[in-house]
């Protein structure tokens, strides 16, 4: 066994993020609004040699399944991310990320003075104009942004 799977197996339940970007599993974390409140144990390996990358990232959330519609949010900063499903110590299921057609309530518009930042009850939503690279555009006020003005 390689040192790499080492790294990568030995959680019995939940969701590994395998070939993050070097440097980006903190804000990936943060797209997922994952803090560790819930007591779960989560693992952040940073900077472990991958064949793939040169360097890489790893994120292992115990306990925790998350659905394509949570962890296609990271195709944004981490496009080449790769999501294993881990049950009983055994990978069940093993995705690639795509970014979601529309965000809601995941992502804030940069526009200050944008309805959706008012007091208002109303949802965020902002749109994928393209995908890759990505464009986004905020539905209210319909400003178009990169993803870095938003992470
Ligand atoms: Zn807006």
């Amino acid at each position: 066994m390689s040192k790499e799977q080492l790294v990568v197996r030995k959680i019995k339940d939940g969701t590994v993020l395998d070939h993050v970007e070097q440097g980006k599993a903190l804000k990936v974390l943060e797209i997922l609004n994952i803090d560790g409140k819930d007591g779960n144990v989560v693992t952040v390996a940073m900077n472990v040699s991958s064949e793939k990358l040169g360097k890489k990232d790893i994120i292992k959330i115990e306990n925790r399944f998350l659905k394509p519609e949570e962890t296609n949010r990271i195709a944004l900063i981490a496009p080449r991310a790769t999501v294993n499903i881990i049950r009983n110590y055994q990978v069940v299921e093993k995705r690639k990320v795509e970014i979601p057609d529309t965000f809601v309530n995941v992502l804030k518009c940069p526009n200050p003075t944008c309805i959706s930042n008012s007091n208002e009850p109303i949802a965020h939503i902002i749109d994928t104009v393209r995908k890759n690279p990505p464009l986004l555009k905020c539905r209210y006020c319909c400003r178009l942004f990169l993803p870095n003005e938003l992470i």
